[in-house]
């Protein structure tokens, strides 16, 4: 294996060394009785992270793109009317998904780097019954973070199915699911949760699992059905086995180390952790000239969307940073792709991981010719942590 180069896009992540231990720990049976156990702490964990003891925890294996569509796969029938509000890439594979289940679809989107306001969600909703209505709480293509409390008030005054898509935020940026009234919130294991990519994880409201239980259609997905699911997540959470597709058992032990570690680091000091580093980071990015595609009042403290200064070559310096050993991301927003890059800030990250990536930006700037003072970047993030 080539040397390792310090993985700074958002998702994945830089992992914990005791989180990557369970990665390698000796083969196990998905129903041998320490596997049980661990399953079962891995879904009570869920509900503390989450700040939602009343819900239904799913582990699955799959991507996060998977809890996307079994969350409203089991909630959305043929003829649904459903509410996407839009900040990014990640708000128009909703719609997608959703027009695939033969959803009737309607989005909000909102100005780059900007979020749709409360008004605008408001009436549009005053406009029409919604079923459900989906949030992307940070979108990965803009770094840019909605109002998640908003929403499940708004989901609670309209009546309106609530599912906020937390892959780039769940572990963090602050949620309180059940206080915030939000029906399902959903991630995937390789963000901030702190484990390889491979598990599609989602809490769902009583209230939810009640719509669900209701339908008058089969969910079209056998896989997704939580039909299936149910019973398995009953029976590890009551230290049973139980059988319906094979778990994938080193992730699921991944994760139980990755939620104890979350949980005993306290979560609001977690939050705080990232949100100090994230503004940090982004003051002494825009001392080296650069700027952001989210505004500074919805930028999230997960990854930044950075924008390159003008008449910097972005494919060159980003090969110049990963030349200093720091992996960053390029763009994805399709028609800008090429004039920013962005840099996850989550999980287990520490100081001294963004002081190496701030060398290495700098080391990229100084190898495209771009001028400015050696060292300021990091002296300024230095001063501000
Ligand atoms: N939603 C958001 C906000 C994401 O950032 C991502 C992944 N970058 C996804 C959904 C899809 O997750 P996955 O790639 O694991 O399918």
């Amino acid at each position: 294996m080539s040397e390792h180069k310090l993985l700074m896009i958002p998702g994945p992540i830089e992992f914990e060394p005791e989180v990557m231990q369970r990665m390698s720990s000796p083969s196990l049976s998905h129903v041998d009785p320490s596997f049980i156990v661990s399953f079962g702490n891995a879904l009570s964990y869920m509900k503390k992270v989450w700040k939602c003891p009343d819900g239904q925890p799913f582990i699955i294996a799959g991507t996060g793109t998977l809890a996307m569509e079994m969350a409203v796969a089991n909630l959305v029938e043929c003829g649904d009317h459903v509410l996407v509000i839009s900040t990014g890439y990640f708000g128009e594979r909703y719609a997608n998904i959703l027009k695939r289940l033969g959803a009737e679809v309607d989005v909000l989107n909102a100005k780059i780097g900007a979020v749709v306001s409360e008004e605008v969600i408001a009436a549009q909703l005053e406009k029409k019954n919604y079923k459900l209505m989906t949030l992307t709480h940070v979108d990965t293509s803009t770094g840019v973070k909605s109002d998640a409390k908003q929403f499940g008030a708004l989901g609670k005054k309209y009546n309106v199915l609530t599912v906020l898509d937390g892959v780039c935020s769940v572990a963090g940026e602050e949620i309180q699911q059940q206080k915030w009234d939000i029906d399902v919130v959903l991630t995937a294991s390789q963000k901030a949760v702190g484990v390889p990519a491979g598990l599609a994880l989602l809490m769902v409201s009583p209230q939810a699992i009640e719509v669900f239980k209701n339908r008058s259609s089969p969910v079209v997905s056998y896989y997704s059905d939580w039909s299936n699911w149910l019973p398995i997540m009953e029976a590890y959470s009551h230290g049973k086995p139980s059988y319906f597709g094979t778990p994938a058992v080193h992730l699921v032990l991944a994760l139980e180390k990755s939620l104890e570690l979350i949980v005993k680091e306290g979560l609001e000091i977690r939050f705080n952790r990232h949100e100090t580093l994230a503004q940090a980071f982004r003051k002494a990015l825009q001392v080296l000239g650069f700027g952001f595609i989210a505004k500074d009042e919805c930028a999230a403290n997960t990854l930044s969307a950075i924008v390159f200064p003008e008449n910097l070559d972005g494919a060159k310096f980003i090969q110049s940073v990963a030349a200093s050993g720091v992996i960053v991301a390029g763009g994805l927003l399709a028609d800008r792709k090429s004039t920013y890059f962005r840099v996850g800030h989550m999980g287990s990250v520490k100081a001294i991981d963004l002081v190496t990536t701030l060398e290495a930006i700098e080391n990229g700037l100084l190898s495209c010719d771009h001028s400015f003072e050696k060292g300021v970047g990091t002296k300024r993030f230095l001063e501000l942590i």
